[in-house]
């Protein structure tokens, strides 16, 4: 099994004709499979930094933040890690944090509450910042971005905490440089203002979980409506179709770091969509690598042609079950 598993890792990223995808990771815990080596994957695409403060029984503090960083900017020293900041609300309750809501998914989640709580903020930017001096391959990215406002908020606390930890450490702003900053779009609002956003940020990744919740007004967590939770619903594909116009408009690097993005049939729908960023489940990888040397691209594109014509996600996932039978 560990034969297979190695030699599909050591397949190259590409498409039966030739397009090359880049795959990165979504972790929040430091563990990743022995098996996976750098040359699988180019990157952390997501690190879901509120898995530790979930494990906590408090707040960690800002020293112990900087050991759980380090030690995942260290294990990938050579590749860029994508932090995102706390992402906590909705399901993702903090026993020493209880926040009640009659309707947390709506409310207080994200980046809405640590602009509300800038000292949380600014001790886990401060964190991160120290984590990676050594090896300088952080990118942060901000959770459930719904306004501009809030993008200038969070980049001008990021900019005071980087300025701070410049200071402390004597290191001059070229010899540790503000890392890049991205947002996620997740929240539908934000794909109607990527023309504000992109002169802010330098990058885009799309939570399709939050994303495909709010789009289709469903709890994405609810077993009772998880029929209606359908991520091939001809509004996803249409909303996923323009942010992708949206951000090469603006020449700004999109990619997707949702569970779409490791599904196999997601998969086929965003490579014809024409993404080639794509962040995923460690134990994804190798089958994804698997499905993209079978594959090409101008079919898949074919394929998203009809699928865009589509009244239902059922449909919609035929045509790419469909193509997938062909393949065999
Ligand atoms: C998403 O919403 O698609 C996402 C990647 O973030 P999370 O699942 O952690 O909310
Ligand atoms: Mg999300």
């Amino acid at each position: 099994m560990k034969a297979l598993v190695e030699l599909e890792a050591n397949q190259a990223s590409v498409t039966k004709d030739g397009f090359e995808v880049e795959l990165l990771l979504n972790t929040g815990l430091n563990s990743t499979p022995d098996v996976f080596s750098e040359h699988n994957f180019s990157g952390i695409g997501l690190y879901r930094s509120e898995l530790p403060f979930m494990l906590s029984n408090a707040f960690p503090t800002e020293q112990e933040q900087v050991s759980t960083y380090k030690s995942l900017f260290d294990q990938y020293q050579n590749l860029p890690v994508t932090m995102r900041t706390l992402d906590i609300g909705g399901d993702k309750q903090l026993s020493y944090f209880p926040i009640n809501e009659e309707n947390p998914f709506l409310g207080w989640r994200g980046i809405r509450l640590t602009l509300d709580h800038p000292e949380i903020f600014l001790i886990q930017i401060r964190a991160m910042l120290r984590a990676s001096i050594e090896t300088q391959n952080l990118r942060i990215m901000l959770p459930m971005v719904g306004s501009v406002g809030e993008v200038e908020e969070s980049k001008r606390l990021i900019e005071q905490a980087w300025k701070e930890v410049c200071w402390e450490q004597a290191l001059s702003h070229e010899q540790f440089p503000l890392p890049d900053i991205g947002v996620m779009i997740e929240v539908p609002s934000a794909i109607f203002i990527i023309d504000q956003l992109a002169p802010l940020v330098d990058f885009l990744s799309i939570g399709t979980n939050d994303l495909t919740q709010y789009l289709l007004a469903v709890d994405r967590n609810n077993s009772r409506v998880a029929d209606l939770f359908d991520s091939y619903h001809p509004a996803v594909l249409q909303a996923m179709r323009l942010i992708l116009e949206q951000s090469k408009k603006n020449n700004i690097e999109v990619s997707i770091c949702g569970e779409l993005a490791g599904d196999p049939i997601g998969l086929l729908m965003l490579l014809g969509l024409g993404y080639r960023k794509l962040s995923m489940n460690a134990f994804n990888i190798n089958k994804v690598k698997y499905l993209l040397n079978k594959i090409t691209i101008s079919e898949l594109e074919a394929c998203t042609e009809v699928a865009l014509k589509g009244h239902d996600g059922v449909f919609i996932k035929q045509t790419f079950i469909d193509y997938l039978d062909e393949k065999g």
